[in-house]
């Protein structure tokens, strides 16, 4: 029988109400282990666990939290080969971008171990003479940590290592199909000296045990990455009962290349922003918008590029794109892949075999889209991108701009006065000028605008907005 993994609740590996087969997306008849799957009940009994040990941990010393968080993030930097080929097994993107991945989960713990000891408040004379008023940041109290699988170990970090930074105490619940890292880390902290009860994971589905944590009156505050559907369920019914909310969502990424751009970092910058990690990104460029003069070359060379990347199993040395995650993902894109609308695919977007058996897709590229088709609306959430022609700059940045979603925008130009424009007007929480809009460092806000984030910033000294409250005192001599 293959290797079971326990939830871990109140201090203990507890046992699943049932269980579920970890597949390898590389190799399907690799099953990397039996993952518990936790019921209401057991959700409960986590945020019961949590409940009881929020007054203790809420008040622990900052050198306890900051020693526990600095020595998980040495143990994920310890173990970041061994993570690394986990996530990769579980997920699919490259050896090489899991353990990037894994070296940014355990500098992510690093960061928020000296955040837990900087958190500072404000002290203010009053209008009232001899008065002073202090505002100072509590913690939150339970929160419910909920996470897609495409970053399955930074994305739980950077929620888990501020929630514990500021004396939250944690029930995480991550996703299905990438429970594995979510086990790891789980050992990290149990290790790491956590009184029993401060940290908890159930595993289990989003419809099960998600809902539980979501609808649960003792679960202060709730941080979810996901899709915007999910997103917005989550938000109706948090709002309901009044608990605080952080929703991170999908996006339909625009990348603008003008026709000043160096057509070579146009390409580089393409291929990164829209097909690295298999296109599975939140921030994924599936809008290449490009003007008139660069347009014809742009895509030949970015076509050309294509058809020399390398996909295949995501741990063999040289892939460069790895298998779709599972099945229904893959299925979704090749549903896509198959409405044209009127655009043309001119590279990729078909099943390929290789030496093992997995979910692999070649990179798709379609031209002649226009900005109201469904693939330059829809988040593909794969290998897939849209050229989409622009008459100058001013309409490229009217096309980038005309979308539900604002996650990241980027752009490819030599010109300083296009770039300072495009910076200020992009309608998306972080903007790249000759860069590919993937994530941003550990120690800057990470988000959106419109539909696809709601609630206080992720990461950075921007965290702490979501998992303290504010307190305001007043002192009389
Ligand atoms: P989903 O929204 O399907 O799932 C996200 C998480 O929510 C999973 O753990 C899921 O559980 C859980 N969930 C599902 N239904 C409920 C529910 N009713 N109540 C509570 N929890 C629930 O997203 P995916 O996992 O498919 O992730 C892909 C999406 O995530 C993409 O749209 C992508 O853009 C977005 N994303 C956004 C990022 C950002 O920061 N903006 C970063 C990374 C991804 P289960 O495992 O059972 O499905």
């Amino acid at each position: 029988m293959a290797n079971r993994f326990h939830n871990y609740i109140g201090g203990e590996w507890v046992a699943g109400a049932d269980w579920a087969p970890n597949r390898n997306p590389s190799d399907l008849q690799d099953v990397i282990g039996e993952y518990a799957q936790a019921d209401a009940a057991q959700a409960n009994a986590a945020i019961a666990a949590a409940s009881a040990a929020f007054r203790q941990w809420s008040v622990s010393s900052v050198q306890d939290r900051s020693s526990i968080l600095d020595k998980a993030g040495s143990d994920i930097l310890a173990r970041r080969e061994e993570i690394g080929r986990l996530l990769a097994r579980e997920e699919g993107k490259t050896l090489p971008e899991a353990i990037g991945e894994t070296v940014r989960a355990g500098h992510i713990f690093k960061f928020f171990a000296g955040e837990a000891l900087r958190l500072s408040g404000e002290k203010l004379p009053s209008v009232r003479p001899g008065v002073d008023v202090e505002i100072t940041r509590e913690p939150l109290g339970v929160v419910g940590l909920i996470t897609p699988w495409n970053f399955p170990i930074a994305i739980p970090a950077w929620k888990i290592a501020p929630a514990l930074a500021f004396g939250n105490t944690v029930v995480f619940k991550p996703a299905q199909w990438t429970p594995g890292c979510a086990f790891a880390l789980a050992e990290i902290l149990a290790a790491a000296g956590l009184p029993p009860g401060v940290f908890n994971l159930v595993a289990g589905s989003g419809s099960v045990v998600g809902e539980a944590i979501v609808s649960h009156p003792s679960v202060a505050g709730i941080s979810f990455t996901g899709s915007v559907a999910t997103g917005r369920a989550i938000a109706r019914k948090a709002i309901d009962r009044m608990a605080r909310i952080q929703l991170e969502m999908g996006s339909k990424n625009p990348l603008v290349v003008l026709d000043d751009a160096d057509v070579g970092t146009a390409v580089n910058v393409a291929v990164q922003g829209a097909y690295y990690s298999t296109g599975q990104r939140c921030t994924a460029s599936s809008r290449l918008i490009v003007t008139g003069g660069i347009h014809d070359r742009f895509v030949a060379a970015l076509t050309e590029k294509l058809r020399t990347l390398r996909v295949d199993n995501a741990l063999a040395p040289g892939t460069e794109i790895g298998p779709v995650v599972e099945q229904p993902q893959l299925d979704q894109d090749l549903d896509y892949i198959g409405q044209r609308e009127g655009a043309r695919l001119v590279a990729g977007g078909e099943r390929l075999d290789r030496a093992t058996e997995g979910y692999y897709l070649s990179p798709a590229l379609f031209v002649d889209a226009t900005n109201d088709m469904r693939i330059s609306r829809e988040e593909i959430f794969g290998p897939v991108a849209c050229v989409i022609r622009a008459d100058g700059y001013d309409d490229a940045l009217t096309l980038a701009n005309d979308t539900d979603t604002g996650l990241s925008a980027g752009i490819v130009t030599t010109s300083l006065k296009h770039a300072s424009h495009f910076k200020r007007h992009a309608e998306a929480g972080m903007v790249m000028v000759n860069l590919p809009t993937a994530g941003v460092d550990y120690h800057v806000p990470f988000g959106g605008r419109k539909g696809s984030s709601y609630g206080p910033r992720e990461q950075g000294r921007y965290a702490a907005e979501f998992y303290t409250t504010v307190k305001t005192a007043y002192v009389a001599p």
